[in-house]
């Protein structure tokens, strides 16, 4: 595209090579982008809340992906419409910056869109509706903050914590053991919080899974865990208060080099050789015992026989263990990797409060859990489950949870769930709107009533009446004053959220508000589309 003048020097603009491409302009252009918000926006509604629905995306190499996470399902899927980008870049931040509440982002954002087009076919300028929307999200950020509750825990006392990060699972797949999987979450985030400066580093929880199992059998493990086992049967399966060698040097004698010439005539001179490198390996096992190990972990293997000697000399090893897991628990426990025996010393040990090989049921799986580590209060949460797909869901949701405790930790205020606090900011915006006695009025209430579209849609999903249950809540919160009514979605037999204990992050909801209206301020700005034509 450039800008040139003609004659008179009036500004045109020329499109380079017009006819490949395909323009649109003005309203049009607006409303050809609100539908494709829309469009994103319709596929997720459907999965919001805790009756929400799941979807199966499916790559194109054929892996299966089924999920009820916002954030997931849009990365997954496949859009190429520029403004359906822009809504996946939203759930994309809302992951990022609070990890919950990815669908209700872009619902929120697609009921604006929604009623932004109302306004536009009323001819009210777009500026206009992005100015009106932009007042209308801080009266209802501030009256967030107006109804939130601190909430006071302990690290004695996790259960308010523990509620919130079930209300997060219970919308999820893994809801059936949402209790188990809420504390081990908390559980985790309190071990590696630093509650003076009230921070969390995730990067210290590691999520892993293994196929086989129930979702039950999800254990949190204060240490890491190692997919390797002890090199012998035989061998100690739990090695407490562990000195650990960490080698990356050949752990066998040297195999003879074919270069030299070694004459073996008789019997004796090849048992002369034999036990001499026995000696040269025996000699190696003392070692690692003179310096005080109890536990070798060797990045390469050894043979058989020298697998035999270490039993016998009563030091158990776990051999070919990968780098990056050396590095790992090098890191954890606080010793240093060994490149070459010779260099094997006291000081290079790692420790940790102990070692143990854990067996799986019936199958043969084994794996190593290195725990109580010294150096590193980090924590791992392993997942069990029937299949892959089960445990990678799994791995979202425990991520969601993880990321509510974490908010929590960080600013310890709540508002309650199930559409109740979008429906107080409903209200509350309405009535801020006729203080403005502009045509942003307009857009103002349409902000009022696309906050209804959250309680609505967590109305729809279970199989509620929406329209009636919403004018019903929200007549209830009028009159009591209370802004804690909201969808009674699992029909528990009371709309109290405080009741029901379904509470949401402060922070969180804030975001959501702010990050749609962002977003479809930025949609509504643009007024022309120039792209490629097809083919
Ligand atoms: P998101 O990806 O936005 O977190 P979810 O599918 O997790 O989407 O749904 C979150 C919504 O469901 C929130 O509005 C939350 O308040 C609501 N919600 C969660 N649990 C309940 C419940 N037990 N009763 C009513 N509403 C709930
Ligand atoms: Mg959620």
């Amino acid at each position: 595209m450039a800008l040139a003048f003609d004659e008179y020097g009036r500004p045109f603009i020329i499109l380079k090579e017009q006819d490949q491409k395909t323009r649109l302009r003005g309203i049009e252009a607006q409303k050809a982008n609100i539908s494709a918000g829309k469009a994103v926006a319709r596929i997720l509604r459907t999965s919001l809340g805790p009756k929400g629905m799941d979807k199966i995306l499916q790559s194109p190499d054929g892996d299966v992906t089924i999920t009820n996470d916002g954030a997931t399902i849009l990365e997954q899927m496949d859009v190429d419409n520029q403004i359906a980008k822009l809504m996946v870049e939203l759930s994309r931040s809302q992951d990022y910056e609070i990890g919950d509440g990815t669908t209700g982002v872009v619902v929120m954002a697609g009921a604006l869109l929604e009623q932004a087009e109302r306004l536009l076919e009323r001819g009210i300028h777009p500026i206009r509706v992005a100015e009106g929307y932009e007042m209308a999200s801080r009266i209802a950020v501030e009256h967030l903050e107006h109804i939130s509750k601190k909430f006071d825990f302990e690290a004695t006392n996790i259960e308010p914590l523990v509620q919130t990060c079930m209300t997060t699972l219970s919308s999820k797949i893994v809801n059936r053991c949402k209790r188990h999987l809420a504390e081990i979450s908390v559980k985790a985030v309190l071990s590696v919080a630093d509650l003076d400066r009230k921070d969390v580093n995730l990067d210290m929880i590691k999520v892993e899974g293994k196929v086989g199992g129930k979702l039950e059998d999800t254990e949190l493990i204060y240490g890491i865990t190692v997919d390797k086992d002890m090199s012998h049967p035989q061998m100690p399966k739990q090695i407490e208060d562990a000195k650990i060698a960490i080698l990356t040097c050949p752990f066998e004698p040297p195999k003879p080099k074919t270069k030299h010439k070694v004459d073996i005539d008789t019997v004796e001179k090849f048992q002369t050789l034999r036990l001499q490198e026995q000696k040269y390996f025996d000699d190696m096992v003392q070692k690692c015992k003179d310096v005080g190990a109890t536990l070798v972990i060797c990045q390469w293997g050894f043979d058989d026989e020298a697998n035999h000697l270490l039993m016998h000399r009563n030091l158990p090893a776990v051999r070919w263990v990968g780098g990056v897991e050396l590095e790992l628990i090098a890191i954890a426990t606080g010793g240093r990797i060994v490149p070459r025996f010779q260099e094997l010393t006291p000081e290079k040990l790692g420790r940790a409060g102990l070692v143990r090989e854990k067996s799986f049921g019936t199958t043969k799986d084994k794996m190593l859990y290195i725990e109580h580590c010294a150096n590193s209060r980090a924590v791992t949460i392993f997942i069990r489950g029937g299949n892959k797909m089960m445990i990678e869901e799994t791995k979202r949701s425990i991520h969601d949870a993880l990321c509510v405790a974490r908010n929590l930790i960080r600013n310890n205020s709540i508002v309650y769930g199930g559409g109740s606090a979008e429906i107080s900011c409903s209200i509350a915006v309405e009535a801020a709107a006729d203080k403005y006695p502009g045509v942003e009025q307009y857009a103002i209430r349409a902000f009022a009533d696309a906050l209804d579209s959250v309680p609505m849609a967590l109305a729809e999903n279970s199989g509620l009446q929406p329209i009636e249950t919403l004018s019903a809540v929200k007549s209830q919160q009028i009159k009591e004053n209370n802004p804690h009514y909201g969808i009674d979605c699992n029909d528990v037999g009371t709309n109290n959220m405080r009741q029901q204990d379904v509470f949401e992050t402060l922070i969180g909801k804030q975001q959501q508000i702010l990050l749609a209206t962002q977003v479809v301020k930025m949609i509504l700005k643009i007024d022309d589309v120039i792209s490629p034509s097809d083919y």
